[in-house]
């Protein structure tokens, strides 16, 4: 038998428990509707999608993917946004892809395009990992996460009150040679372009390093750091960043298999920065995914799957539930996104 085809069964008989809805109603505050990584929502009718989330006990979605172009994000607010104002926001985008074309007035012009997004009813900027990855300034350079040229981008969030989304890098393994010790290594081999061993890509401690830097120079724009805060591998270092920066804020969509092989570390960092941790799956609408999500955060279930799939996708783990107490689910769940996302 090839390892591959090793699927070992727990025979750990201990509690279970599937809780089909959350505690307290939740806001899922990162998440997507588009086509390549929401299920095309934008397509189909709006009913289904609602009956969904109500079945999960979702009582606001947060759409990260209006995108930056008039057409996309006017589509998303048509779509779901307007007909339902109370159930969605849409964030719109940066298009990196102008700044060789437009050189030194691309800062200003991207500011430009925020009050627009936001005067047709964008509620946040999404920034996604090809800044530090693949954005390249006029000269052709990779561009840094903190590169000073940006300001007037993170500026006008804040004084627009728009909430910066942003996902940098990656899981650290994403980063390292894809060898045998490679946690991620069959995630990687089904994901060949999710690879960026360093080199030539940068090192993940720089691309990290510039999201602390550019956090800690911008305290009147509130960023939300996606997968905790871009490092859920090291919960001390995302959690020195949120002591140092009360603009920060973590979201914990598609972490649960880091988060849950960690459960002491991780409760205790639930528990101390229960105010700054907003609810969020990734998956798109899937009551499955908020499943594992809600039996994460609530039971003391022990040993189980991360992933809605049979084989889990980020590493052939399981995880512990955490247990949390009610005041901290409240936050967690719909009061901390209330707060940062309705800044108004
Ligand atoms: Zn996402």
């Amino acid at each position: 038998m090839l390892l591959h085809d090793y699927h070992p069964q727990s025979q750990l008989v201990t509690p279970a428990s599937l809780p089909d809805r959350p505690r307290f109603h939740a806001i899922d505050a990162h998440n997507h509707l588009g086509a390549d990584f929401g299920g095309g929502w934008d397509q189909k009718p709006l009913p289904e999608l609602l009956d969904l989330l109500d079945q999960a006990g979702i009582v606001k979605y947060i759409d990260l993917d209006g995108g930056w172009g008039e057409d996309l994000l006017n589509a998303h607010l048509d779509h779901f946004k307007a007909p339902a104002p109370e159930r969605f926001q849409v964030f719109g985008g940066v298009d990196w892809s102008q700044w060789p074309e437009r050189g030194s007035a691309f800062p200003e012009w991207a500011a430009a395009r925020l009050r627009l997004q936001k005067a047709r009813g964008a509620q946040g900027l999404k920034i996604w990992k090809g800044l530090g990855l693949t954005v390249r300034d006029p000269q052709g350079a990779l561009a840094d996460v903190d590169d000073p040229r940006l300001l007037p981008i993170w500026e006008t969030a804040g004084e627009l009150g728009l909430p910066v989304l942003i996902h940098v890098a990656d899981p650290v393994a994403f980063f390292d040679p894809l060898d045998a010790a490679n946690e991620r290594w069959e995630e990687l081999l089904g994901h060949p372009d999710w690879a960026f061993t360093s080199p030539p890509f940068p090192p993940f401690l720089h691309i990290i390093s510039g999201l602390a830097n550019l956090v800690a120079r911008h305290p009147h724009t509130a960023f939300i750091g996606a997968h905790v805060g871009c490092y859920a591998e090291n919960l001390a270092w995302v959690g020195a960043l949120l002591d140092r920066c009360p603009n920060f804020y973590v979201d914990i969509a598609a972490r649960l298999g880091e988060l849950g092989r960690q459960p002491y570390t991780a409760r205790r960092f639930f528990l101390q920065y229960a105010d700054r941790i907003l609810f969020g799956s990734d998956f798109g609408p899937q009551p499955q995914a908020y499943r594992l999500l809600y039996r994460f955060l609530e039971t003391e279930d022990e040993y189980f799957r991360y992933d809605p799939d049979p084989l889990p996708h980020q590493g052939r783990w399981h995880i512990y539930g955490l247990g949390l107490p009610d005041d901290v689910l409240e936050k967690v769940y719909f009061r901390n996104a209330a707060r940062i996302l309705n800044p108004g």
